[in-house]
């Protein structure tokens, strides 16, 4: 099986670069593909019990695709309810720029 942190950690800075690089004024068919790349992302991560989490986190919290701050702090939300449920710290989701777009890791 995959070893679930390092894949997550992996995956969270794929997810949280993505967000933070993501346009500050989207084009309706860059909003249609980030849509289309969560709809897989939660259904192929491989992770199972992860992946059921995060679709139930999903459809309770549609995506926010409509600017680079939208989907950064909905994904920070989303990452968060994990570290709530790990038992980690929750991060200030008004510094997700500072740490992912502008800031090396901390
Ligand atoms: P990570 O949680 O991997 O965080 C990496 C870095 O992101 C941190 O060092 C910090 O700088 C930054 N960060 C932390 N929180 C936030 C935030 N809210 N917003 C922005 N940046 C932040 N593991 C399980 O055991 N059970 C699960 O159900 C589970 N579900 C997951 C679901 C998804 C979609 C993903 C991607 C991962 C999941 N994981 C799960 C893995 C888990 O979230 C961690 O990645 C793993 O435990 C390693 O944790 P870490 O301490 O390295 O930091």
């Amino acid at each position: 099986p995959p070893d679930v942190e390092a894949l997550g950690s992996s995956t969270w800075t794929l997810l949280h670069t993505m967000a933070a690089y993501y346009p500050e004024r989207p084009a309706p068919s860059q909003m249609d593909t980030m849509k289309m790349f969560f709809e897989g992302f939660a259904q192929h991560y491989p992770c199972w019990f992860c992946k059921d989490d995060f679709q139930k986190s999903v459809a309770a919290n549609p995506i926010q695709v409509g600017s680079r701050k939208k989907l950064s702090q909905w994904l920070c939300e989303r990452h968060n309810e994990v570290n709530e449920k790990l038992g980690k710290p929750k991060f200030d989701c008004s510094k997700v720029f500072e740490r992912w777009l502008e800031g090396p890791p901390n």
